[in-house]
């Protein structure tokens, strides 16, 4: 009896308990496994799957795209409205760095520990974690809390607020081949400087999140992530598109901007104080500063600094940086590499004034088949295919041609002199396997990534570039001789085919010398204007530094990298500024360290990234303020050529006499203005 009575109130017990822990649980309705698959390029590069049980949410997610990508676990603890009460995300970012955030919530007590370090707050009621480092599946908590918040926004921890934006509902055939999945489009934003995109089903269960190169999307939809990323390059699109309507300035009549002094590039200096017009998209003419017209809209310059607009010569274009750009003075990319669809719609948009943008000077991205190549521009598998790859290109336009590394190394002679036979440039990384010299006597006009060139100084023949290697292995630089035979051969080899050098030395000082918990050292003149999510970005460590010996290393390479490029360019090989890091204020970092490290001048510097990058690019209606020229240039209140940081604080931009003001756009990013806008009488 007595035993049959437990076994009888267990099972009660136990029904009981799932019960209320079913149906008390915001999980309820989705307990059990669901899986995912990460796409690049239409290429399959990883997972996410999660496991539902309880009140418990544990994600695994990981994908490797180019040879890098994050590997993250996660467990998430929800209460019962739904908010994450526990939270812990390890694993590792993109570039290696060791992650072991969390976040909980006891009571009114929040506390969390991420890469910049341990925050704490009392809060009444529970508030939305933002993570550091999560997998792109913690939208759809976010989610299913906004949807009853009012506004569709609710304040989040650390700092910020967030809203959700329904976008559109969608169908798409049942992964069963029977009947259609009905479906609904979400944007988050708030926390970062752009909105991220993402899809629910009918039941508010996570579906994809989308982005216009990368997809997460649910296992047996695969067929439709094409649809997916052209979603998100709508969505991003129409943002784009809506802000150029509002602060796109198409005055319509000739534009004077008083008072200026004018960075006159080609001379290294400021001319007296002047007032210049522009008529159309062209600089009509420079003239005395109290010289006044009829029927114009006139800028007060103020005694200001007008320079000519910037080049970023290692861009890879997107919408979301392309405005940006343009606010920094950054008026001319050249783009080392993209997805070509997406990039042709962009250079489109941005020609037709739809899109702000820079002016895009394409190299066509040709890359090899590996499991490690990178998911951009064409890809080949055999040297025939290369070839094909440069007439391709050739076709559609291109300035040049840019190599990658899981490219046969083998190849790379034939395929210069065929680009070059069509007056193509050549430019790219050192295909794994091979070195700089061999790619040098192959004929390249320009290497990319000062660290492509040094590495054939330190690896061995067999080690392979196309890994996180290429980075790891800088650790071995401050071993380098740079007076020994095998650097100077190299160094004589750049000299006799004038052959130059891209080195995006702000990416290796971020990578090399960025801590968690500090404010990376290319950030600190910004990163108390960005949004809250965006400024924790900044004071996290690119690569893994696990330790002092580590730390000391990447110090050390990092000065060897300085060393070396002070000796190219002691020895005439031309340096090309550029980032790959999205330009803008990353540019402004290229140029300043540049003239902290380098022994440029403030004014050689702006000349290099305006002047010689225009006539280098064979672009001679560009790089000067000058009558007949397109009217690219910004407007700083300070002189730059006195300090270079005074182009960190743009007042206006003329992206060929299109006009912006950068304190009225920062806002709609979270961003805080540098300067205010300079009295426009229409
Ligand atoms: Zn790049």
């Amino acid at each position: 009896m007595k035993l049959r009575m437990t076994l009888l109130s267990l099972i009660l017990l136990v029904s009981f308990a799932c019960k209320n822990e079913s149906t008390t649980s915001s999980l309820a309705n989705y307990q059990g496994e669901e899986s995912y698959s990460v796409i690049a390029g239409e290429n399959k590069v990883g997972y996410l799957k999660t496991i539902i049980s309880g009140d418990t949410i544990n994600v695994d997610f990981d994908y490797k795209n180019n040879g890098r990508g994050p590997t993250m676990k996660e467990t998430i603890v929800l209460d019962a409205a739904g908010y994450p009460i526990d939270w812990s995300i390890t694993g590792n970012t993109t570039f290696g760095n060791a992650v072991d955030e969390k976040f909980n919530l006891t009571g009114s007590d929040a506390s969390w520990t991420d890469a910049t370090g341990s925050g704490t707050a009392s809060v009444a009621n529970p508030l939305l974690y933002v993570n550091q480092f999560g997998s792109p599946y913690s939208a759809v908590l976010a989610a299913r809390l906004l949807m009853g918040a009012p506004e569709s926004t609710l304040p989040v921890l650390p700092a910020g607020n967030v809203t959700l934006t329904q976008m559109e509902t969608l169908t798409v055939p049942n992964a069963s081949g029977e009947g259609e999945l009905a479906l609904t489009t979400y944007a988050l934003s708030g926390a970062d400087l752009n909105p991220s995109y993402f899809i629910l089903d009918s039941d508010n269960r996570f579906f994809a999140s989308i982005s216009p190169r990368m997809v997460v999307i649910r296992e047996g939809y695969e067929a439709s992530e094409k649809q997916m990323r052209q979603l998100a390059e709508n969505y991003s699109a129409e943002r784009y598109q809506s802000l150029q309507k509002e602060y796109a300035h198409n005055y319509g009549k000739k534009v004077r901007i008083h008072n200026v002094h004018v960075f006159d590039s080609k001379n290294l200096k400021l001319t007296d104080a002047v007032s210049v017009v522009v008529d159309g998209d062209k600089i009509a003419s420079i003239d005395p500063v109290d010289a006044t017209g009829e029927n114009e809209v006139v800028i007060e310059g103020n005694g200001g600094t007008l320079v000519p607009g910037l080049y970023e010569m290692h861009a890879h274009t997107g919408d979301n940086a392309a405005l940006l750009n343009v606010l920094a003075g950054v008026t001319s990319f050249r783009d080392m590499g993209n997805n070509n669809e997406v990039l042709a719609n962009l250079i489109e948009k941005i020609n037709t004034g739809v899109l702000a943008g820079p002016r895009v000077t394409r190299l066509g991205f040709i890359e090899g088949k590996s499991k490690f190549n990178a998911n951009n521009g064409i890809l080949v598998g055999s040297k025939e295919e290369a070839l094909a790859a440069v007439d391709t290109y050739d076709s559609l336009g291109v300035y040049g041609i840019k190599l990658y590394n899981s490219m046969n190394g083998d190849w790379a002679a034939d395929i210069v002199k065929k680009a070059h036979a069509q007056g193509l440039f050549v430019t790219g990384h050192v295909p794994a396997f091979s070195n700089a010299n061999a790619m040098l006597n192959a004929g390249f006009d320009e290497m990319t990534h000062i660290n492509q060139t040094m590495l054939g100084w330190v690896l061995e023949p067999e080690e392979d570039t196309r890994t996180l290697l290429r980075l790891t292995a800088m650790k071995r630089f401050p071993q380098i001789d740079l007076n020994s035979a095998k650097v100077q051969e190299t160094m004589d080899l750049f000299v006799s085919n004038k052959t130059g050098i891209d080195p995006t030395l702000s990416i290796h000082e971020k990578l090399m010398l960025s801590r968690n918990g500090e404010v990376a050292p290319g950030s600190v003149d910004y990163v108390d204007h960005m949004p809250p999510n965006a400024q924790r970005g900044l004071k996290v460590a690119m690569s893994q530094i696990a330790d002092e010996e580590e730390d000391k290393a990447y110090r050390d390479a990092y000065k060897k990298i300085v060393e070396t490029l002070n000796m190219m360019k002691d020895k005439g090989i031309l340096i090309v500024p550029g980032t790959d890091l999205g330009g803008a204020f990353n540019l402004h970092r290229e140029l300043e360290l540049y003239t902290e490290q380098l022994g440029y001048s403030p004014a050689e510097v702006l000349k290099l990234a305006t002047y010689d990058m225009a006539q280098y690019l064979g672009q001679e209606d560009l790089g000067s303020i000058e009558p007949g020229k397109l009217a690219d240039f910004f407007l700083v209140p300070g002189n730059p050529i006195e300090d270079i940081k005074a182009i960190k604080t743009i007042g206006m931009v003329s992206s060929g006499g299109t006009f912006y003001y950068p304190s009225e756009v920062y806002p709609e990013f979270g961003i805080t203005p540098f300067t205010g806008k300079p009295e426009v009488k229409e």
